[in-house]
């Protein structure tokens, strides 16, 4: 069938993963493949032409309505360009361009966090939610708002960058360069860096058991499995992770008053007390009128990036087209 399908890619620090998509959101042909590392950007182009060329053998290109690559980058969405890259070495480059040179099919690109509050929305814990706020804790924070049933880009297409909020002033450095942003003590290197510290502190902690008596062994996932076990200290780290989220969505919840704020990401779908803390803070901080937003976990899972960069393509197609 024309365009029944459309191709997904997420493409992370450490993975890439591409899916063909029909479009109800069921993948239904998936490759995962390890990032490619210090070769630059053309080898990440080489890996995802591999994926594409995997996932569609076989197909029609006239079944394929496009390819959407969701990149853990900024993006100026207008121009289709990547402007900054921190985890991989795209900034400058014309990711679009270059793909679209070796594929058949039009290419769309979109930061991450955007990708992921698309699948949700489409597909997920946000179908039939116009108003929302999508965050996603896992190596960075992302995020991604909807109003009025579209997503907001913003100017030039970089809205939605929740993990940059400044939570504590003069607090400690964010990856991107500033200080006291939320990722700087919701994402995975804050939970290691506040475990290592609470587990020298709570001599019997269950993560310092988990991580082999090793503090340099400690993951994220150590800590969220002790914490869902109960372990005081790893309760007490992703508590704190809940608390600084909740106190971002605090400003977020007043100024756009969204319907619900959708919580993903490994570290956002393992430990439900991350959402749990982060409803709380709403619930005592938020004005008058707005405390009942609905704090609700993403469904989607690590398929949202390669679901809503599907979504991604598909739209674009259908405005191309002039389909609504
Ligand atoms: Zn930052």
């Amino acid at each position: 069938m024309r365009n029944a399908y459309a191709i997904g890619l997420d493409v992370g620090g450490t993975r890439i993963a591409a899916g063909l998509v029909e479009r109800k959101g069921r993948i239904v042909r998936e490759v995962k493949l390890s990032t490619p590392k210090g070769s630059g950007p053309f080898a990440i182009v080489d890996a995802i032409v591999d994926a594409v060329s995997e996932i569609t053998s076989g197909l029609h290109p006239s079944e394929i309505a496009g390819v959407g690559i969701g990149l853990p980058a900024q993006i100026d969405f207008t121009r289709q360009s990547v402007e900054f890259c921190t985890n991989l070495p795209l900034a400058g480059i014309d990711m679009r361009g270059l793909v679209m040179s070796r594929l058949k099919y039009p290419v769309t690109i979109d930061n991450d966090g955007n990708t992921a509050a698309l699948g949700e929305s489409r597909y997920g814990a946000a179908k039939g939610i116009k108003d929302f706020v999508m965050v996603t804790l896992g190596t960075g924070v992302g995020g991604g708002v909807f109003i009025g049933g579209k997503l907001h880009r913003g100017s030039r297409g970089f809205a939605g960058e929740i993990g940059h909020m400044v939570i504590v002033v003069d607090g400690p450095e964010c990856p991107c360069g500033g200080h006291g942003h939320l990722e700087s003590f919701s994402a995975r290197p804050a939970v290691i860096r506040e475990a290592r510290a609470a587990a020298e502190t709570y001599r019997g902690s269950s993560i310092t058991r988990l991580a082999g008596g090793d503090a340099d062994a400690i993951t994220a996932e150590i800590v969220i499995e002790a914490a869902n076990a109960g372990d005081e200290a790893a309760v007490e780290v992703m508590s704190r992770v809940g608390d600084m989220l909740g106190e971002g969505l605090v400003g977020l919840v007043n100024v756009l008053n969204p319907e619900a704020i959708i919580v993903g990401g490994g570290i956002g779908e393992s430990c439900p007390m991350v959402s749990k803390r982060a409803a709380g803070r709403i619930a005592a901080e938020a004005l008058a009128g707005r405390r009942d937003v609905r704090v609700l976990i993403a469904e989607l899972g690590n398929d949202a990036g390669v679901a809503g960069a599907a979504a991604l393509a598909f739209d674009d197609h259908d405005s191309r087209e002039g389909i609504h």
